[in-house]
């Protein structure tokens, strides 16, 4: 079910207070539109009606699609203590009111920004394994070791040739440029991954990010 309430909300530029619809669940069988609505990413975003400053509410957001069996839980934290905190809390409040069961099959995320959240639907919806492209993101990014640091990446599209475009942006120098990793890669991550063992459905609420595919490139 999609949930919202009307909030007064300040503007952090002006100090304004703007009438805002916040929305605390998005359930894509309900509404398409809403969905559309967060691609454009204009939920949960703050437009001052005054100055016309945007900033994103930092509130948590349930975007749950049935059809894909994916549930996120967008909770935004940018301190990577707050981080750990809020996933924790997720998980033990799923395990006291057994939600997971009804969940079998699902991919479940904990998300912490914006972007990240945005950047996950569009993988699901290209038809895409995210942990696939987690790493995919990683090996583009160290194909430039000493460079890799200050650089972070984000999927951009899949193309009709199956290739993968990988955003790149370079926190150093501000450049942002695209790579594109061919099909036949993105073909056999997956299958390594699957057969050292990973899943394709969660069974407990999981962070997919950089970590995880360090942790996967690792092993
Ligand atoms: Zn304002």
């Amino acid at each position: 079910m999609s949930l919202n309430t009307q909030e007064k909300i300040r503007c952090p530029g002006c100090g304004m207070l703007n009438d805002v619809t916040l929305w605390q669940s998005i359930t894509v069988s309900d509404s398409e539109d809403l969905k559309k609505e967060l691609l454009n990413a204009n939920i949960n975003i703050l437009h001052c009606s005054e100055c016309g400053a945007k900033a994103l509410i930092p509130s948590p957001l349930l975007y749950h699609d049935e059809e894909k069996k994916l549930m996120f839980s967008f909770i935004p934290a940018q301190d990577q203590n707050q981080v750990l905190e809020n996933f924790n809390s997720i998980k033990e409040s799923s395990k006291r009111s057994g939600e997971l069961e009804k969940l079998s099959g699902y991919n479940l995320r904990y998300i912490s920004s914006y972007n990240t959240l945005l950047e996950k639907i569009l993988i699901f919806d290209s038809g895409l394994d995210d942990r696939t492209i987690e790493v995919i993101k990683l090996m583009t990014v160290m194909q430039e070791p000493d460079k890799a640091q200050n650089r972070s990446a984000l999927f951009g599209k899949k193309h009709s040739d199956g290739s993968i475009e990988i955003i790149i942006q370079d926190k150093s120098d501000g450049a942002v440029f695209t790579s594109r990793a061919p099909a036949s890669t993105y073909d056999t991550i997956y299958t390594a991954l699957r057969n050292s063992g990973v899943k394709t459905v969660s069974y407990g609420w999981e962070i997919i990010d950089r970590d995880y595919a360090v942790k996967i490139l690792g092993a």
